[in-house]
């Protein structure tokens, strides 16, 4: 191959320097997640063991080859932890601190012995179960931005196998005994292959933390912060465009006299009468209901394939769990009660404009009716 092992180690690590400080930079201006600070550093430990490396070819000594074997797989262990934090899998912090340390416990003493060839494949054999771990996990997890993820695992396996290469080269060749960096095809390979698969991984891992920055922004701009609950913008863009039959049904709940509670108890008061109405709503309703907060003390719950018996049945049942919440406050117990009006879906089948009028109106005339009642559209039904 027509390159220099100097050279190109030397593109190495201003590669993965600036890599580095790129991921720095995203990571403090974007609010990045943890994976890509702990990445940076990882990156900045292995450019710590190229220039290791580089200083050990152009004049040879013992200090900046064992630094070189030391910081090679430190590093790609804290690429390593940047994978697991990436893919949300717990680390196993201790067995993999106890295969670095038993690594450089068996590779200084066989360097310091003259064995620095042995010592760099037991480099090379750890560096490929590092970077192959890594690939395993991004492939376990590549349910999450499919491509990707699995556009990761082929990068990470292309590394550790160039790195299997540079062992089974020194191996094959029965080099115990170097002295200095070895230079073969394997070693400029390797190297080739690090910077263009730090390159591409870097980049990628850019595009995921934006994917994930993207998937929280909707998330949240979807849901209610005090409940956690869907809200109005969420409902819509659930069922806007979607038509009701007969077999659906909105519901509408007001919190009575709510009003009253915040002037009597204090807002945070209120506050926590709005979690417990919203914990009672998902609790009682069934499996595939969505629940809303719709804003201030009025939620709704969407149903679908119920019949009119099921969703008066539902509603009781989230009514009476409500009735039974109490909350403590400094100033004293606080016991609510909430009405709400049943619109069903029609024949012809309806918009949900239309069922959440027809709920509206079924609310309306509970209110009228003295609070702490069920109405269904114009179907009179007892609490
Ligand atoms: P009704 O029985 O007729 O429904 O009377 P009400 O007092 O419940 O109705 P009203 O619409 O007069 O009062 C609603 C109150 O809800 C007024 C507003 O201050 C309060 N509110 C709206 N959003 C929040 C919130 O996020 N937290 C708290 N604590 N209060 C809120
Ligand atoms: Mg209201
Ligand atoms: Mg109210």
């Amino acid at each position: 191959m027509g390159f220099d092992l100097t050279s190109l180690l030397l593109a190495a690590a201003v590669s993965g320097a600036c890599l580095s400080g790129l991921m720095i930079v995203a990571w403090l201006t974007a609010a990045g997640e943890r994976f890509m600070i702990t990445w940076a550093l990882g990156a900045l430990v292995v450019v710590g063991h190229v220039i290791a490396y580089w200083a050990h070819s152009a004049s040879p000594s013992l200090w900046a080859g064992m630094t070189a074997i030391v910081l090679l797989p430190a590093g790609l262990m804290v690429l390593l932890a940047s994978t697991y934090q990436l893919c949300k899998i717990p680390m196993p912090t201790r067995a993999l601190a106890t295969i670095l340390a038993a690594y450089i416990f068996m590779a200084l003493p066989l360097a310091a012995a003259g064995y620095d060839g042995v010592a760099l494949i037991l480099q090379n054999a750890l560096a490929t179960a590092f970077l192959t771990g890594s690939a395993v996990l991004f492939w376990r997890s590549r349910r999450e931005s499919h491509g990707h993820m699995a556009s990761l695992a082929f990068l990470y396996v292309l590394c550790g196998v160039s790195f299997g290469l540079c062992g089974v080269v020194i191996f094959y060749e029965g080099q115990w005994s170097i002295g200095y960096p070895p230079d073969n095809w394997a070693e400029r390979l390797n190297v080739v292959v690090a910077v263009a698969c730090t390159t591409a991984g870097g980049a990628l891992m850019l595009t995921i933390n934006q994917a994930m920055l993207a998937r929280r922004h909707r998330v949240e701009s979807l849901t209610d912060p005090l409940t956690g609950l869907l809200n109005r913008r969420a409902l819509f863009s659930l069922y806007d465009d979607r038509l009701f039959g007969e077999h659906a049904a909105a519901v509408m709940f007001d919190i009575d006299h709510f009003k009253r509670v915040n002037d009597t108890y204090g807002h945070a008061a209120g506050d926590e009468v709005l979690r417990r109405f919203a914990s009672a709503l998902s609790r009682y309703s069934r499996p595939g209901d969505d629940p809303v907060r719709l804003g201030g003390e009025e939620f709704t719950l969407i149903m679908t394939r119920v019949t009119r018996e099921q969703a008066r049945a539902v509603v009781g049942g989230i009514a009476a769990a409500f009735a039974a919440e109490s909350v403590i406050t400094p100033n004293g117990e606080i016991r609510c009660t909430v009405s709400a009006g049943i619109g069903f879906g029609g024949h012809p089948a309806t918009t949900l404009d239309e069922m959440l009028t027809r709920a509206d109106r079924a609310l309306y005339t509970a209110k009228k009716a003295g609070r702490n009642c069920i109405e269904a559209d114009d179907l009179q039904l007892a609490s």
